[in-house]
């Protein structure tokens, strides 16, 4: 079997093939201009991750939401789990840049981080 990946570690965009047995075992990959490239596609088939990026709600801040990133990347199979618990979450203001809003998403180790200031009201 094979899959078709798009290497978005860097611009270059590298199409990259990679061969696999039926069980999953992978037997070659080809197309990566780099070895950064493999790492990449082992990881999209093995373990992929995403990184998060949106908003929280904020109480008594000037405005009604801040922005909101994970501070790393999130297992692919858990995002749409932390996509729920930040829609139901909400801050106090003030938030400042860096705050930690949502600690160990999901038990993924990783915390939910604002991008932006919301001062209070
Ligand atoms: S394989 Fe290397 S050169 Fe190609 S997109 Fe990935 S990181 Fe960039």
């Amino acid at each position: 079997m094979t899959r078709n990946i798009t290497c978005v570690t860097c611009p270059m965009g590298c199409s990259i093939k990679v061969e696999m047995t039926e069980s999953g075992e992978i037997t070659s990959i080809s197309g990566n201009t780099c070895p950064r490239g493999e790492k990449y596609a082992k990881d999209e088939i093995t373990h992929p991750l995403r990184s998060l990026a949106t908003t929280v709600r904020v109480e008594g801040g000037i405005y009604n939401v801040v922005p909101c990133k994970s501070a790393g990347p999130l297992p692919k199979e858990k995002i749409f789990d932390c996509m729920q618990a930040v829609n139901a979450a909400a801050v106090n203001a003030p938030v400042t840049l860096g705050d930690v809003l949502i600690e160990n998403i999901c038990g993924t180790g990783v915390n939910i981080v604002a991008t932006n200031h919301c001062p209070a009201k």
